[in-house]
């Protein structure tokens, strides 16, 4: 019965209208009413799936906040198994009604911010790879993003394998940035130590209801399958050495962009020595007046471990005294 008509504006009213809703800003309700997109961004997600299990089995799909159920009814078409969590209590009644015959569609009525998450992939999808596609609230896009890049262990396979987002242009394009370029930031670097970023493509002002006054795009991050040992050579051998050293990377990459015009040697000077950071920058061929926005996820992990060798270093010097 919803298989085409929840991107028509008139039903969309008419749904909310008879479950006494109307949208709800607090909770970034701008619903999708194009008759093509959510389709188009589960078949993006789906691409990425399909493309990573090689045609020998099915990933299932996490999507955050479902709104009406119009981009879950084509995720249900293209995954084993979906999950959907909604923080809006009084829309649970009404998914019940267009998602009623998407026998492989959980909806769990919870704040997503509040979930532990590798729990909870575990608990809903045991093994099973697992793909993000959402529509996000504008107001929590980074917070979401940030859990959803933190449940990945850097020494491990990901459960999450990609997260197909439809966000602000501005943040798609935080996202996607060159290092050194005005839009690059804490989030891109922290990406990079996860994933690669890529925006797929625009959605217009007019292909939501309410419209949001700014303009939208998807956003694919594809994970690297076997954590960050894909992308950067030359980590550390032992789990924990690696976890340790990303540990120290992030620290490095929240110091380095929370004072955007300060050098990074200033930047990190309540944490190290500026002599340090400054020989340690030397070392990677990199200027000692250099700014953290400058430097590349993978520099910053380099330069962690500079720091840890000299540190280490300095200790065994000190000891033979
Ligand atoms: N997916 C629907 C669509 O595309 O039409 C709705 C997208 S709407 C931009 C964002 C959705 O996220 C809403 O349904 C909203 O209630 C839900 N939401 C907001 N904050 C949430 C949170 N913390 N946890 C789970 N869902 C949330």
């Amino acid at each position: 019965m919803w298989e085409n008509n929840l991107c028509s504006p008139s039903v969309v009213k008419e749904l909310l209208a008879k479950y006494q809703l109307s949208p709800r800003k607090g909770f970034g309700q701008n619903f999708l009413i194009h008759p093509q997109i959510p389709r188009k961004i589960a078949e993006a997600s789906a691409a990425q799936a399909a493309e990573e299990m090689q045609g020998t089995g099915f990933s299932c799909a996490l999507e955050i906040g479902p709104g009406l159920g119009t981009m879950t009814r084509e995720l249900s078409r293209l995954y084993r198994r979906v999950t959907a969590v909604e923080i809006d209590r009084g829309l649970i009644p009404l998914l019940g009604e267009t998602l009623a015959d998407c026998k492989n569609v959980q909806i769990v009525e919870r704040d997503c911010l509040k979930l532990d998450l590798p729990a909870f992939l575990r608990e809903q999808f045991g093994d099973c790879p697992v793909h993000v596609c959402a529509n996000l609230p504008y107001y929590i896009t980074t917070p979401i993003l940030m859990k959803l890049l933190e449940a990945a262990e850097p020494a491990q396979a990901p459960q999450i394998r990609s997260v197909t987002v439809l966000v602000q242009t501005e943040v798609a394009d935080r996202l996607c940035a060159a290092p050194g370029s005005a839009a690059y930031g804490a989030i891109t670097a922290s990406v990079r130590l996860v994933g690669t970023a890529k925006k797929l493509f625009g959605v217009s002002a007019g292909s939501f209801l309410p419209q949001p006054k700014v303009s939208s795009a998807v956003v694919q991050i594809q994970l690297y399958v076997n954590g960050v040992r894909d992308a950067i050579i030359g980590l550390p051998a032992s789990d924990e050495a690696l976890n340790a050293l990303i540990r120290q990377a992030k620290e490095l990459i929240s110091l380095g962009f929370a004072q955007r015009r300060k050098t990074l040697v200033n930047a990190l000077s309540g944490v190290y020595e500026k002599d340090e950071t400054a020989s340690a920058l030397r070392t990677l061929g990199l200027a000692p007046d250099i700014r953290g926005e400058r430097l590349s996820a993978e520099q910053y992990v380099t330069l962690a471990q500079q720091l840890t060798q000299k540190k280490g270093a300095q200790s065994l010097v000190s000891a033979q005294k």
